[in-house]
């Protein structure tokens, strides 16, 4: 008789890499929107947040989800929150969106697609 089944010693590594990817994803989320939420008090710890993000994503290969990506100054690391360290601009023309960073004056542009 063989109490000790043979499915608990069995490994399921595309599940166990699913669970790795889930929690890189939940951890950079989490790690982002506390950036977003502590820059007012604390740039440093702001930008920080931001950093660990960028190692997990790299790390895991799990990519930043692109909205959040754009809000992200890749020249000082700053979360970008428009109204308060961001300038948003619309080029209605060519599609293009453009986020400048008041705290260094870096800016990008990403298209974006018009809405209906
Ligand atoms: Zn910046």
């Amino acid at each position: 008789m063989n109490f000790m089944g043979s499915r608990s010693t069995r490994r399921n590594y595309g599940k166990m890499r699913s669970a790795v990817t889930a929690v890189a994803r939940e951890r950079i989320e989490l790690l982002l929107s506390q950036a977003i939420e502590i820059l007012p008090r604390d740039t440093d710890l702001a930008k920080r947040y931001v950093g660990l993000a960028q190692r997990i994503s790299t790390r895991t290969k799990v990519r930043i989800p692109k909205d959040m990506k754009h809000y992200l100054c890749k020249n000082c690391g700053q979360p970008l929150i428009p109204g308060k360290n961001a300038r948003i601009r619309l080029r209605s023309g060519n599609s293009r969106i453009i986020i400048s960073c008041l705290s260094c004056g870096s800016f990008r542009r990403y298209p974006y697609r018009k809405l209906g």
